[in-house]
């Protein structure tokens, strides 16, 4: 058996496309240009091609980027006056500040400052909150990718087991949420879990989002399952490059998995795409515009996540 690979490079440029469709019509009908502000601070070369890449993304969209770029010795006091002055800006819809930080600024503080309404990384405490009640909620965008690459190979998840290896804030707690609110029953596995490998064989879908090279191996799938990879870990490759690999052995899963994103070309490109899904909805919401019903399963089925309100 081989494994159907859910291409995530098409599916986010297909998504992408959509919501560009959806932002010129908003420009058309009521002259709105969503506008999303990314905040760097310092000079880490891998953030610096993140938000080169979003920023392109933004564009490509319709919409307005904003970078604001600040030095590595930026005080927590001057990063929590740009959020301000981003917060009163009407024509800033979306913040996201890149993380890690340095040593020298509080993460949480500076998320928090961050008006929820433009909360696109879905990272502030209200909108965790709002996820976990089942409330309306901008939502973490990896995440949302994860459920919406899972969707394209299940077109519903309801009833299936659903095992996330991670338990981060930023993968694993959200996308077991998400999981949640589209009814499987989830299992969340992390570093203390006892025999990982017997858990992960009863998952219908497997999610795995730990940071350790091709850690799943092919005896820990159920045969049929579907397999989303987060990780993104760089390891040595031909000729003195480095390469990126996956949280899981690609060959020797897609040999036992039903579906399986690859590493790259998976996850990768749905979260940028999903950043910018995050940007239309949080500016609909924020101009009481109904948000664009974005086909976001592929299927006939209802989609709950096209349901999910803006914000
Ligand atoms: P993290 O380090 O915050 O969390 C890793 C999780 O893995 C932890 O909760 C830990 O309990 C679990 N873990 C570690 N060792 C384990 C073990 N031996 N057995 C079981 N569980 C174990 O990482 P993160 O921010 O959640 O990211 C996870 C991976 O996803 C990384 O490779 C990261 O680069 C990648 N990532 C990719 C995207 C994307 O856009 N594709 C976005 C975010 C993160």
């Amino acid at each position: 058996m081989s494994a159907t690979i859910i291409d995530g490079k098409a599916i986010a440029a297909e998504l992408r496309g959509r919501i560009a469709g959806e932002v010129a019509r908003l420009k058309a009908a009521h002259g709105i240009m969503p506008g999303l502000a990314v905040v760097l601070v310092g000079k880490n070369p891998a953030s610096e091609v993140y938000v080169r890449n979003k920023s392109k993304a933004v564009t490509d969209a319709g919409m307005n980027p904003v970078d604001r770029y600040l030095p590595e010795s930026v005080s927590e006091a001057e990063l929590l006056a740009l959020i301000d002055a981003l917060n009163a800006d009407p024509a800033v819809n979306g913040i996201l500040v890149q993380l890690p930080l340095p040593p020298q600024i509080d993460s949480q503080k500076v998320i928090a400052a961050i008006d929820p309404a433009k909360d696109v990384d879905g990272f502030h405490p209200l909108n965790v909150g709002k996820l976990g009640s089942g409330l309306p909620a901008l939502v973490p965008c990896t995440p949302l990718g994860c459920i919406i690459l899972a969707k394209k190979a299940k077109a519903s998840l309801a009833g299936l087991d659903a095992v996330v290896i991670g338990r981060s804030n930023i993968v694993g707690k959200p996308v077991a949420q998400l999981l949640l609110a589209e009814n499987a029953t989830v299992t969340i596995a992390h570093s203390r879990t006892r025999d990982l490998a017997a858990v992960c064989r009863r998952a219908d879908v497997l999610i795995a989002a730990i940071g350790k090279p091709e850690f799943v191996r092919a005896g820990w799938i159920k045969p049929g399952a579907t397999v989303i990879d987060v990780g993104i870990n760089r390891v040595p490759g031909d000729a003195g490059k480095t390469k990126i690999v996956g949280d899981v052995a690609f060959a020797e899963a897609s040999a036992v998995a039903g579906a399986i994103t690859p590493v790259p070309g998976g996850v990768g490109p749905m979260t940028i795409a999903c950043l910018i899904l995050n940007t239309l909805r949080a500016t609909c919401a924020q101009n009481d515009v109904p948000a664009p019903n974005l086909d976001l399963s592929g299927s006939n089925q209802p989609h709950q996540l096209s349901r999910l309100p803006p914000a």
